[in-house]
């Protein structure tokens, strides 16, 4: 294999896309093939009442990779004020939070609770100040539910932790990883939650950014560069190892990690995307709800029209709805269920008593998020093995390294593998370094 061979990308998502247009831009000969009939992956639209509306809420923070944004400027950025809300206890929060909203969510008695814990057991308490480190070191995995209790005390974890964990992954908390180990309202330690919610007052940027032509116009654009630059984006055209031997030269691949090393027992969760309609001005301006606790089957619902203009209709409100694929299965139809979803979106305050969604359409987005079992570590190493075992293929981005992590991170990734694929690395010595990857933090 020469340095100059043509490159085949697969998988034709955020990842994909912006790997064949760095490739373009270093000189190199690209094809693309995906397995969907579409490109964009997670970024694809979904139409409903005529709107080209996203997989969920999605949006790109101020603090995302630069080179996301220098890629795409000429798409054009729409600068936003974040008008978030988080239902707990049928009240409603401003999220990202506040420290007296972080307390408040706590609840006195789990305070106390956590606070006598601490008194009680110092140890518990370095614990807990060290949490985020803690949860990384996955070779000494002792599962979600002893990592948290040992934490925060029995109290908080079976009032808060215990009840999401079961709700977004459908298993015994005792089952998942420690590394899954978030705050109920917070991707990092609960202390770093509070440390970032008083900064928070001083210097967070309450703002997103979003593109002006919605993710479906990000997709667009590379899709329209790639074209003019002739390179072929293959459709239905799904990737399994046995196919690999066909191509003469290096495969950046960014579709799913287990199609190449399917005997590791890399395991997923998906996801069901509900877009409901609503009379016009039901729902006022929040962006997203985020609603965590277990008596709701969703885990957030968002406004489309709130990311774009190009996502909002003159006839109707539009809400789309996440509920995890959890405990139900792919197969579960919540469009026979309008009353309960109804009911529910009452309850949480997200409409009106009065009100009620008309037309419903579901998408079901299976392999979304990567299922993080006790001991996955070993997995993930073993499947990297066989891949680096197939010497001419660079696992990357989201799917490919089965990670949990934002686009700007795919983008970043994506260009880490370019320059070393440009400078003559190999395969090899790129899955050797790909675990620093593992450190990326999902931001909401
Ligand atoms: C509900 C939701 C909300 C999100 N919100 C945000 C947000 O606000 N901000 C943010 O930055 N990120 C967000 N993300 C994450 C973001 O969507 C992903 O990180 C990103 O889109 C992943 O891009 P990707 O190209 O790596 O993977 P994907 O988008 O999954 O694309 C992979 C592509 O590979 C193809 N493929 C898979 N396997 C094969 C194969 N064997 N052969 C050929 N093709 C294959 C698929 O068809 C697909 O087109 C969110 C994700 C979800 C699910």
């Amino acid at each position: 294999m020469t340095t100059h061979a043509p490159v085949l990308v697969v998988g034709s998502g955020i990842t994909g896309l912006s790997a064949a247009w760095l490739l373009t831009r270093a000189g190199r000969k690209v094809e693309i093939r995906d397995a969907g009939p579409q490109s964009g992956g997670l970024l694809a639209p979904i139409e409903f009442s005529g709107i080209p509306c996203d997989r969920g809420s999605h949006r790109i923070h101020p603090s995302a990779h630069p080179l996301l944004l220098e890629l795409t400027q000429d798409a054009g950025w729409d600068k936003r004020p974040r008008r978030g809300r988080l239902v707990l206890a049928q009240s409603h929060m401003q999220y990202p939070l506040q420290m007296g909203d972080f307390l408040r969510g706590l609840g006195a008695k789990t305070t106390a609770h956590m606070g006598l814990n601490f008194l009680t057991r110092p140890k518990a308490f370095r614990r807990f100040t060290s949490w985020e480190d803690d949860r990384q070191d996955a070779r000494a995995d002792i599962g979600f539910e002893d990592f948290v209790t040992e934490r925060v005390g029995r109290r908080a974890y079976q009032q808060f932790y215990a009840p999401y964990v079961e709700k977004v992954w459908g298993l015994h908390p005792s089952e998942i990883s420690q590394t899954v180990a978030k705050a109920r309202v917070s991707t990092a330690s609960p202390v770093s939650t509070l440390k970032k919610a008083i900064s928070r007052q001083r210097t967070v940027d309450h703002h997103f950014l979003y593109p002006q032509q919605g993710m479906a116009g990000l997709v667009e654009y590379f899709q329209t560069g790639l074209e003019l630059a002739g390179v072929p984006i293959h459709y239905d055209s799904p990737v399994t190892a046995t196919d690999l031997d066909d191509w003469n030269g290096p495969i950046l691949f960014s579709g799913h990690l287990s199609d190449l090393a399917p005997d590791e027992g890399l395991a997923h969760r998906g996801l069901y995307i509900i877009h409901a309609s609503l009379p016009k001005h039901t729902v006022g301006d929040t962006d997203t709800f985020y609603v965590p606790e277990a008596d709701y089957w969703f885990g957030r619902v968002s406004q489309p029209a709130q990311f774009s203009t190009e996502m909002s209709s003159e006839d109707c409100d539009v809400l789309c709805l996440e509920i995890p694929e959890g405990q139900w299965g792919p197969s579960r139809d919540f469009t026979l269920e309008v009353d309960e979803i109804n009911r529910q979106l009452r309850r949480a305050g997200i409409i009106p008593a009065s009100a009620s969604i008309g037309t419903v359409k579901q998408t079901f987005l299976p392999r979304v998020y990567p299922l993080y079992t006790r001991g996955w570590l070993s997995r993930w190493q073993a499947a990297l093995r066989t891949v680096a075992a197939m010497n001419t293929v660079f696992p990357i981005g989201r799917q490919g390294l089965y990670l949990h992590c934002n686009i700007d991170h795919c983008v970043h990734i994506a260009d880490e593998c370019v320059r070393h694929l440009t400078e003559g690395g190999t395969a090899q010595a790129w899955i050797d370094s790909v675990d620093r990857f593992l450190e990326l933090r999902v931001r909401d």
